[in-house]
């Protein structure tokens, strides 16, 4: 494991991260559901996604997303294999629900 993947996991499971106003404000506006299938807790797991690690540690609202574990993990997935492409997550206003068998399609990606 690297050093970065250290600090990564260590910091995911801080408090700090857990507490941090960005995070639950974020939860907040999405009413606790996944922003891509719409599903919550108990059906599925809630997780916050990064759409972004510029801010890491001290991360903005925007900098975050609240998916399932599902579609969080298509969305890990899909970044890693297209590391030179963006893929367009929806907005904070964006009311598209979809289904993490069809996530890519329904987000659309964009060339980097
Ligand atoms: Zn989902």
């Amino acid at each position: 494991m690297t050093v970065a993947r250290i600090a990564y996991e260590t910091y995911i499971r801080s408090d700090a991260w857990r507490n941090s106003p960005s995070r639950l404000l974020e939860l907040e506006r999405s009413g606790g559901l996944c922003r891509l299938c719409g599903r919550g807790q108990p059906e599925v797991r809630i997780e916050i996604h990064h759409r972004t690690y510029a801010n890491f540690g001290n991360e903005r609202p925007e900098d975050l997303t609240t998916l399932c574990s599902a579609c969080h993990a298509v969305v890990t997935d899909e970044l890693r294999r297209r590391r030179v492409q963006i893929l367009v997550l929806p907005v904070l206003s964006d009311t598209r629900r979809c289904l993490p068998e069809t996530a890519i399609a329904c987000w659309g990606v964009i060339d980097a």
